[in-house]
């Protein structure tokens, strides 16, 4: 099994809904977003996928959030569980690489998101079998 790490950061302004604290005002984060992905053929270049085309859809995804309010964004309109908390941004970025990874048949798997929000906090999702 080979697995491979790209990176990105945004910067976006969020609040939660509901939360008993200062983060239910408006404030912003430099979101810090990990991308693990697997796979177990490498191609005859020896690379299990190109670094620059993870990053590149990574980055169409990432380019929607970037300095934005992530409150007002679709995906995250609905409060409760589409609050825009790091646990659903890595959610919310995993199922957009997957849709966007997987379709290309090449038994690539996006395996993890991680967000963080600042240094020494951070949410992922993976999917469980
Ligand atoms: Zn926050």
């Amino acid at each position: 099994m080979y697995e491979l790490t790209v990176k990105t950061h945004f910067a976006a302004a969020h609040s939660i809904q509901g939360y008993d604290g200062p983060c239910a005002s408006l404030h912003g984060h430099t979101w810090l977003v990990e991308v693990v992905v697997i796979g177990l053929q490498l191609d005859r270049m020896g690379m299990l996928i190109d670094f620059k085309e993870i990053k590149a859809h990574l980055n169409s995804v990432i380019e929607e959030l970037d300095h934005r309010t992530l409150n007002d964004l679709e995906p995250f309109q609905q409060g409760g569980e589409e609050s825009p908390t790091a646990e659903n941004l890595a959610r919310y970025i995993f199922r957009r690489l997957k849709q966007q990874v997987e379709v290309s048949g090449r038994g690539v798997k996006i395996d993890l998101v991680r967000v963080w929000e600042s240094p020494d906090a951070s949410a992922a999702y993976r999917e469980v079998d």
